[in-house]
């Protein structure tokens, strides 16, 4: 494995085909392992770990998803879908993309907290939310857990690492933590990185599933499409953007012990 520092990783985002690949296997070697996908809005599991999570059922992994916000910022002006009813269609897209890779409705828990509204640790708002988190992982008690890259320019991803890894630590809870980047893959928005930490990085080959994590994406039609057609600030995932997704293969970072 490529082990890179936090000062190359602005070379890894734009050559990441430099990276190893590697299989499935290596995740889980045990068929039972217990696997949670963490993700800051509805759509960051599938974008960022579609293909793993396909490949993880495939292998007989449990899959739980646990999406941290309720994903209404995404269109705020629409008056076809006021809050309420955008939460509910973007939690609908969830739960068919989820279903696509072969993951139950019943393991996917909605926190619901505003999105752009994610607290960090030290948050005046942190303490409940962190409660919840906690109440939640003692009960799922995963082996591995997939987070969004510490260091993605979106705050909301950033303070979801943080609060899990927090909630991690204070429970005692010792687990493997594998990061997927999202906004990085975005030039314009990639950002800098000030803390030195040794990071491993590779690539995961999904080519065996690429098509199923490509219909699951397309489950998100709120984000893909026009479909909310009302909200001239509503945001929509660009052909540019989603080709970062649709790649054989993700990337995923690690701490190194
Ligand atoms: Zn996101």
């Amino acid at each position: 494995m490529d082990s890179v520092t936090t000062s190359s990783l602005l070379y890894l985002f734009s050559h990441p085909t430099r990276l190893p690949l590697q299989t499935v296997d290596l995740i889980a070697p045990e068929p039972e392992t217990s696997v949670l996908v963490v993700a800051p809005h509805p759509d960051d599991e599938t974008l960022g770990c579609g293909g793993a999570i396909a490949l993880l059922r495939a292998l007989g992994c449990s899959v739980r998803v646990l999406v941290m916000s309720d994903g209404t910022l995404s269109h705020p002006r629409s008056l076809k879908y006021p809050p309420a009813q955008l939460r509910a269609l973007r939690e609908s897209e969830t739960l068919e993309a989820l279903n696509t890779l072969n993951v139950n409705p019943t393991e996917t828990t909605f926190l619901r907290l505003p999105d752009g509204s994610v607290p960090t640790p030290k948050s005046p708002d942190a303490e409940p939310v962190i409660a919840r988190c906690q109440a939640y992982l003692q009960t799922v008690n995963p082996a591995i857990v997939f987070l969004p890259w510490r260091f993605d320019p979106h705050p909301d991803h950033r303070a979801t690492w943080q609060l899990m890894t927090a909630t991690l630590s204070a429970l005692n809870h010792l687990v493997r933590i594998i990061e997927y980047p999202i906004w990085d893959w975005d030039i314009e928005q990639r950002g800098d990185f000030f803390e030195y930490k040794r990071i491993t990085a590779w690539r995961l080959d999904i080519e065996a599933v690429l098509a199923t994590k490509l219909k699951a994406i397309a489950a998100y039609r709120s984000q893909t499409t026009n479909l909310i057609d009302d909200d001239p600030d509503g945001f929509q995932l660009t052909s540019d953007m989603l080709k970062n997704f649709a790649r054989p293969w993700e990337l995923y970072l690690e701490e190194t012990r």
